[in-house]
């Protein structure tokens, strides 16, 4: 027998496990199939190890083994889906869950999914109705369109709008704007999918309105442009306006569908932002359909919105992707708490949590570095040197690629770890702490630090240096 063997002889039964703390210990508040199953795991685990050669011997101690299980049972017992504290002071971080929502937008999902709701119930006619009638008037106040519906996200807004309107006919869009979004969103894979045969026109940096006035044909049933929201061509460049695209389409009797990715309702030139159009402005061009996301500079949940024209946005609602995309009662609670906030534009600044995380100053976020700095440094104690430093911060969400915010940041330089090993405890601690690294050190933004997340993040620091 080789020594392998032996030590898998050694392994500890499950039903001693069971007796073994500290898995013993958690009798009292789990189920025994639950323990057993932790333990068998172990045990499992643990022969796998020894199998494979090469291997250092593990501990096979019955308590090191419960130990093993009851580990096994908490990693079992933590969601998946958590919450993390965001130092990476990108405000929309697409993986992090883009924009955090507004008190009064929690709440009210949580008022309309704790028992039943109006969701497809008319009070005034005591029967059936439609759930999208509880953001269409608010979409259509705040943008001017005549009429709007909202789907599963920005992505499926574009594939029902191309599907509904170009399906098995052909769509014009500009070189310039084949793009990609994060997460293998192409324009030209996506018309694909919409069965819409893509034509393209113009060059990669420059598209003329000759270019779309050749271009149009009997099978030309939509003209398409699209921000191009994560990227800029600099240079010798020339793109066709929104007016000019409209006009175009209203003489030849074709649909032009904008979309704009990231949509505002708001100019955010007055938080010192690049200027961007609106979506009131995108359709006060005279383009008959415009769509944007509901989690990007919006502020609001994961949500596509399509907003235009009446005649087109109903022959949207019918086109059977629009049910398999529908929002559900959760999402449309939040999108309308949001959208509601934006009827008093000064509320929406103070209130949707993106846009005040958009709006703070450099001065502001010095001062939060000046406040952590003292509670950081204690918890860090002489693990770590940490100073103030100045840095940028992005929006984030592919919005705004080039804008950069001023702001600080506490960097911290681990003395007895690696910078690597920092990041790793950070990111395992309850909650996982994010940041960013630059220039061989771990920058905190507190930008993205949300009220009330202080005392978790200098426990959390001190946690990983320990
Ligand atoms: C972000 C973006 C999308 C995708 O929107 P989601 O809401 O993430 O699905 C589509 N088009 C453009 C131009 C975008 O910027």
């Amino acid at each position: 027998m080789t020594d392998r063997q032996v030590l898998l002889r050694r392994l500890p039964a499950v039903d001693r496990l069971l007796n073994t703390p500290p898995l013993s210990e958690l009798a009292g508040s789990h189920a025994h199939a639950q323990l057993r199953t932790a333990a068998q795991r172990a045990v499992d685990a643990l022969r796998q190890h020894l199998l494979a050669d090469g291997e250092p011997l593990p501990d096979l101690t019955p308590e090191a083994v419960a130990r093993l299980a009851a580990e096994y049972l908490h990693a079992l017992e933590t969601p998946s889906l958590r919450r993390v504290l965001n130092l990476t002071g990108t405000v929309l971080h697409t993986n992090l869950g883009r924009a955090p929502l507004a008190e009064s937008v929690l709440q009210a999902v949580v008022e309309v999914s704790r028992g039943y709701s109006t969701l497809e119930y008319d009070l005034a006619e005591g029967k059936r109705g439609e759930r999208h009638v509880h953001v269409e008037e608010l979409l259509c106040r705040l943008t001017g369109a005549e009429a709007a519906l909202a789907v599963n996200n920005n992505a499926g807004a574009v594939l029902l709008a191309l599907s509904a309107l170009a399906g098995g006919k052909s769509a014009l869009v500009s070189r310039g704007e084949l793009i990609e979004i994060g997460g293998s969103f192409r324009i030209p894979e996506i018309m694909a999918a919409g069965g819409v045969r893509l034509v393209e026109v113009g060059a990669t940096n420059k598209t003329h309105f000759d270019d779309y006035r050749k271009a149009i044909g009997p099978d030309t049933a939509l003209i398409l442009k699209v921000h191009t929201s994560n990227y800029r061509i600099l240079g010798f460049t020339s793109a066709v306006t929104g007016e000019e695209l409209a006009a175009l389409g209203t003489e030849r009797g074709v649909p032009v569908l904008e979309d704009l990715g990231s949509g505002l309702l708001l100019d955010l030139a007055q938080l010192g932002l690049p200027r961007e159009p609106t979506v009131r402005e995108t359709l006060a061009t005279g383009i008959d359909v415009v769509t944007f996301s509901g989690d990007k500079l919006l502020g609001g949940p994961q949500a596509g919105l399509i907003v235009g024209k009446q005649e087109i946005v109903a022959r949207l609602k019918k086109h059977p992707l629009a049910r398999a995309l529908r929002l559900d009662k959760m999402t449309l609670a939040a999108l309308e708490a949001t959208l509601r906030l934006y009827l008093d534009p000064q509320r929406a600044l103070r209130e949707v949590p993106t846009l005040r995380l958009l709006a703070i100053s450099a001065g502001e976020l010095q001062r939060r570095c000046q406040e952590l700095l003292p509670q950081l440094q204690a918890a860090a104690g002489n693990r770590a040197e940490l100073d103030i430093v100045a840095t940028t911060a992005t929006v984030g969400g592919g919005a705004m690629p080039l804008a950069e915010l001023p702001g600080f940041a506490v960097a911290v330089t681990p003395r007895h770890s690696s910078l690597q090993q920092l990041t790793e405890h950070l990111r395992h601690g309850d909650p996982p702490v994010i940041g960013r690294v630059q220039d061989d050190r771990l920058l905190l933004d507190p930008r993205t630090l949300l009220p009330g997340e202080d005392a978790l993040l200098v426990k959390a620091l001190e946690q990983a240096l320990t």
